[in-house]
């Protein structure tokens, strides 16, 4: 059960999330070329390369740089709408009072502060079908499990569980952003491309902290 946790921790978490994204990469390319253009999965790709590439201990020392140095990567990526969001959630992330270690409320202070970032870049809420209806969620049941005083993994796994729960209800939405907004009602019927990462992402961090956990991607 973890209290806080360190550095280490953290890229175990990246680490753990970019191999989610390869081991899914084809179905989110296949989600995007219903309601976008297809690139959705090589985008993700490149993210994985440079969260690990951020976990390098050469690359970044502290928590606070590791999040910085993770989102300016992301960011750097010529990938579309994902990729400068994603970027722009890590960056936002290391903008938060940050020490050594992180406990529960410290990173749930963390996610806040990234997905306040993310909103200052999109007006997509929750019901346009994009990635937000993904992480407002996962960011609202850490914050709710930090409040409750429950650990990080618990709280992460219940992230998780949200992230879910939020890419699953996209189904039934029609896009009212990005390239998918122009295809109306053919878009209803799948999982939002990005909200799927973005659940996948934090499956990933929650396997990091729990490896026993099994996700319903498989
Ligand atoms: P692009 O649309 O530029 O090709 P990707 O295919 O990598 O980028 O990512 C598409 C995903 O990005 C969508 O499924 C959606 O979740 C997210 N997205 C696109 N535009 C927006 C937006 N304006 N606000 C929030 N999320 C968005
Ligand atoms: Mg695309």
């Amino acid at each position: 059960m973890n209290v806080r946790i360190s550095r280490t921790d953290l890229a175990n978490m990246f680490t753990r999330a970019a191999q989610q994204i390869r081991e899914h990469h084809e179905m989110l390319s296949k989600l995007d070329s219903i309601a976008g253009d297809g690139d959705h999965g090589t985008t993700m790709l490149r993210v994985a390369e440079q969260l690990e590439k951020a976990v390098d201990p050469a690359s970044s020392q502290s928590i606070r740089e590791l999040l910085k140095d993770a989102g300016w990567k992301v960011l750097s990526i010529d990938g579309g709408a994902s990729s400068a969001l994603l970027g722009t959630f890590f960056s936002g992330m290391g903008d938060a009072e940050i020490g050594s270690e992180l406990d529960c409320k410290s990173l749930s202070s963390a996610l806040e502060a990234g997905l306040r970032a993310v909103s200052r870049q999109t007006k997509a809420a929750p019901g346009d079908k994009t990635m937000m209806d993904a992480l407002v969620p996962a960011v609202s049941a850490f914050h709710s499990a930090a409040s409750a005083g429950k650990t990080v993994s618990s709280a992460l796994e219940e992230a998780a569980l949200a992230a879910n729960s939020g890419a699953e209800s996209t189904k039934a939405l029609v896009a009212r952003y990005g390239r998918a907004k122009f295809l109306g009602d053919q878009t209803r019927g799948y999982p939002d491309a990005g909200a799927t990462s973005v659940a996948l992402l934090f499956n990933g961090f929650s396997e990091a902290l729990m490896p026993e956990r099994k996700n319903s991607y498989g």
